[in-house]
C-alpha cells in the first residue's frame, strides 16, 4: 500500500508539519506489474503475501477486482501488509518502504510448481526476499518456462541469478548496478549494453524514461524513442512496460514487436496519476 502525503517541505528532525492532503494507492512493484498484465486480458497469478492489519485484506481484494488470480498470496498472522510512506513535494518526493509480508515469502516451490507450466511466463522483481527470487527462476526453466526478471530495487546478488534468467529489464540506474560502474559519458551507454550483451546470456533490455528504450541483438544496439506525451505522473511506468512485455511473450509475439507494444503502454501510462491509473487496455494500446 502506497500512503502518498503531499507536503510543501519535509520536516526536520524534532518537527511536527502540517501536510496537504493523503492518498492511498495499492502499489509495490509486483502488484503494479499484475495489473498492468491483468489489464490486457492476460492470466495472471500474483505471489507474495499479506500482514494481517487493515490493508492487508484492502489490497487484496483491489487486485481481485482486476482480475487477477490471488490464491498463491497468502495471509501472516503478527506481521504488517507492504507499506510505502511517499513525501510528495512539489517536483520530487522522498519514500520509505518497509516490505513487511512480503519479506516471509520463503516457500515458492509448491506454490509456483501449481501455477507455472511449459510456456508460462515469470516476472519477477526485488521486494521479496532475493533467494526466493532465485528458487523461483530457477523452477520455472525447469519447467520450461520463460523467465524476466526485473532487477529493481537494485541488488548485486542479481548476478547469481543471471544463469536461469531469459530476460532482464533494468532502468538506466539499474543496468550501472549491473554493469558495476557508472556510465559517465552517455554515447557511450548503448557500446556498453553490447560489451555487457556478449559477456551475458539473458536478453538486455534497458529502459530510459523519456528517453525510450534500447535492447540488444546479436550484435547492435537498438533504441526505440519514446514517443512524445502530456506527462502527468512517471510512477509505475517502467511496472507497466514489464507487466505488459511479459504478456507479449507468452503470445510468441516477437521480441521487438514486443518492446515497441510495451513501450507505448508505458509511455500512455504516464499520461495519468497514479501508478496503476494509467495502465493501458490492449485497444488503447493499438490506438496510440
Ligand atoms: P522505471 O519506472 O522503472 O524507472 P523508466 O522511467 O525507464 O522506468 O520508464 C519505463 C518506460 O516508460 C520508458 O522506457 C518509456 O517507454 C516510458 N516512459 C517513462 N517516462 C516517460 C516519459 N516522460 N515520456 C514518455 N514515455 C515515458
Amino acid at each position: 500500500m502506497d500512503m502518498v502525503m503531499e507536503t510543501k517541505r519535509l520536516p526536520n528532525v524534532g518537527e511536527t508539519l502540517l501536510g496537504e492532503t493523503i492518498d492511498y494507492y495499492v502499489g509495490g512493484k509486483g502488484a503494479n506489474q499484475a495489473v498492468a498484465a491483468a489489464r490486457i486480458d492476460a492470466e495472471v497469478s500474483l505471489v507474495g503475501k499479506i500482514g494481517d492489519d487493515t490493508f492487508g485484506s484492502k489490497v487484496y481484494q483491489h487486485l481481485k477486482n482486476e482480475k487477477i488470480d490471488m490464491t498463491a498470496v497468502t495471509p501472516e498472522q503478527n506481521i504488517f501488509t507492504g507499506v510505502a510512506s511517499i513525501f510528495k513535494l512539489k517536483e520530487d518526493n522522498a519514500i520509505v518502504v518497509l516490505p513487511g509480508a512480503n519479506m516471509l515469502l520463503n516457500d515458492v516451490d509448491e506454490l509456483l510448481s501449481e501455477k507455472i507450466n511449459a510456456g508460462d511466463v515469470l516476472l519477477a522483481q526485488l521486494e521479496i526476499p532475493l533467494e526466493t527470487v532465485k528458487r523461483g527462476l530457477a523452477l520455472t526453466k525447469n519447467k520450461g518456462g520463460v523467465t524476466i526478471l526485473n532487477p529493481a530495487p537494485y541488488n548485486e546478488k542479481v548476478l547469481e541469478m543471471l544463469p536461469f534468467v531469459d530476460i532482464i529489464t533494468p532502468n538506466e540506474t539499474e543496468f550501472e548496478g549491473l554493469l558495476g560502474h557508472e556510465i559517465s559519458d552517455i554515447d557511450k551507454f548503448e557500446e556498453e549494453m553490447l560489451n555487457w550483451a556478449k559477456q551475458n546470456q539473458a536478453q538486455l533490455i534497458v529502459t530510459r524514461g523519456a528517453f525510450g528504450i534500447s535492447y540488444t541483438t546479436e550484435n547492435e544496439v537498438i533504441t526505440i524513442p519514446a514517443k512524445k506525451v502530456n506527462v502527468v505522473d512517471t510512477t509505475g511506468a517502467g511496472d507497466t512496460f514489464n507487466g505488459i512485455l511479459a504478456v507479449c511473450m507468452t503470445q510468441g509475439i516477437d521480441i521487438a514487436k514486443a518492446i515497441e507494444l510495451a513501450g507505448n503502454g508505458a509511455t500512455l501510462s504516464v499520461t495519468k496519476l497514479g501508478a496503476q491509473t494509467g495502465m493501458p487496455t490492449m485497444a488503447e494500446i493499438e490506438a496510440f
